[in-house]
């Protein structure tokens, strides 16, 4: 998901500022989109199933558009599990001892069902499926305890990877876990601060960058001024995939360029897995950055041997395996760059591996040669379980293959992923790798322990 906040110190257009920023973080959801705005005195909400110009017409930004609007906060939804419905789309708001709070987040709380099954015990109402709830029950609960130490001692109660963005009529805080799992940037706007996951979104709102909110800190704006608090001692392990795959390639996340770290991760796959081979080909998009780096390193000319269709979207989700292949056809076409060439195909991460055979098939009928797939990330073995779909996971082809089973599925003439070491190595400080090795930082749920629909 994308999450993102907005405060001004004079009447703005907040529900533009945010519509803006919700398009440049539309690739961390596409499910569903949301705001809400306030003016100090009434809390409006609109959100909707769908892409963001999609839930936000004229007529929606107009109901949002309060005339001395101060401050609000906007989210973009991601798949998970089925929870594709219109009540469990976010932000969400809740009248409470505390006055209307609403509240958006990005990852998951790993604990959400044991807290919930408290809460519930002790008397609390739910109305959605998504752990979103258990947090703004728990701020509640805090009801001797203004805003911001109340929502500092959910903090500490809340376990997993997460990042938030919150906000009374008006005080608008931000807060992420203390591994730092998702992304979350500060902005300055000339009359205020933008909270944001990703620094493209606040370039496009003409803020300028500050800084990464740091794992366990709580953030928030008061009186124009922009105040801190370190809840939790930080124990960072930022998510790899973020890097691999997730971000914005021209996003800086904890001070390492998503672009950069894609092009050395290339590089090292590269060290790790020579091909010998007459050119390299990215699968665009998400390939691109690697397929640079793997170029530089081996000396071999990056070709553009695929095409993508930019308008074939992602609505042509389609529940059978012909119209899947049919999908994949529309998305992406060869080109002539591959005829009679040896081909190394890079792209960031295999994960059913529906998308990697049909590709090997298409260029081998353009007359490729010879395939050989070079993938920047380890094989996907296990559950995210801090904001990544892990409906398709449950799929994960790594999880029942192995290497040599892989490549004969994908039909490659040879198959290598990146090392752990090669992932970290490239970004350059200690990572969430978790989906690789099913090593945890963050926790993860007792079985059966997580919130059903999210
Ligand atoms: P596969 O065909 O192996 O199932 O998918 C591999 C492709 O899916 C890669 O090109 C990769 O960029 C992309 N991918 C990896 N993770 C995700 C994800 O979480 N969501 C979506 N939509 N695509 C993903
Ligand atoms: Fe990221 Fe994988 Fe860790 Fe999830 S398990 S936070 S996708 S590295
Ligand atoms: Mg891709």
């Amino acid at each position: 998901c994308g999450v993102l906040g907005v405060w001004s110190q004079e009447a703005l257009d907040v529900a533009g500022l945010l519509h803006l920023g919700l398009l440049a973080l539309q690739h961390r959801g596409q499910e569903a989109a949301g705001m809400a705005v306030s003016d100090g005195k009434e809390l409006v909400v609109e959100k909707d199933l769908g892409l963001v110009n999609q839930v936000f017409d004229e007529v929606r930004l107009a109901r949002l558009r309060l005339p001395q609007a101060r401050l609000g906060i906007a989210h973009t939804r991601y798949s998970t599990t089925g929870s594709n419905l219109r009540f469990n789309a976010q932000p969400l708001t809740v009248r409470s001892n505390k006055g209307v709070l609403a509240i958006a987040h990005n990852g998951n709380f790993v604990n959400a069902k044991p807290l919930r099954d408290r809460l519930l015990e002790e008397g609390a109402v739910f109305q959605t499926t998504t752990d979103t709830e258990v947090m703004v029950n728990l701020i509640a609960k805090k009801a001797h305890l203004p805003l911001v130490e109340a929502t500092a001692e959910a903090m500490r109660e809340l376990q997993g990877g997460f990042s938030v963005v919150l906000m009374d009529r008006r005080t608008l805080l931000a807060l992420r876990d203390r591994h730092g799992v998702r992304p979350l940037v500060i902005g300055r706007l000339a009359s205020g601060y933008v909270f944001a996951s990703e620094p493209p979104a606040l370039a496009l709102l003409g803020a300028a960058f500050v800084r990464d909110v740091r794992p366990g800190e709580l953030v928030w704006v008061e009186e124009g001024e922009l105040r801190s608090l370190q809840v939790l001692p930080p124990e960072p392990t930022p998510c790899a995939f973020e890097w691999i795959y997730f971000a914005r390639p021209d996003s800086s996340l904890d001070g390492v360029e998503a672009y950069a770290a894609r092009v050395r991760m290339g590089e090292e796959l590269f060290r790790e897995a020579p091909a010998k081979a007459d050119l390299v080909v990215p699968v665009p998009d998400s390939g691109i950055g690697a397929a640079v780096g793997y170029a530089r390193a081996s000396g071999l000319p990056l070709e553009f041997g695929l095409y993508k269709n930019p308008y074939a979207g992602r609505t042509f989700i389609q529940p059978t395996q012909e119209m899947r292949e049919l999908k994949t056809r529309m998305k992406l076409s060869p080109t002539s760059a591959v005829a009679g060439r040896r081909v190394v195909l890079v792209d960031d991460s295999i994960v059913r591996g529906t998308t990697s055979r049909h590709i090997v098939r298409m260029l081998k009928e353009a007359g490729a040669r010879e395939v050989h797939m070079r993938i920047s990330s380890p094989p996907i073995r296990f559950p995210c379980y801090y904001g990544i779909d892990t409906a398709a996971r449950k799929e994960l082809i790594a999880a029942e293959k192995n290497l040599e089973e892989i490549r004969a599925y994908i039909g490659a003439d040879s198959l290598a992923f990146l090392s752990e070491e090669g992932v970290r190595r490239a970004i350059g400080g200690p990572v969430c790798l978790a989906c690789f090795n099913g090593r945890y930082p963050a926790g993860r749920p007792e079985e059966g322990e997580k919130l059903a629909l999210e």
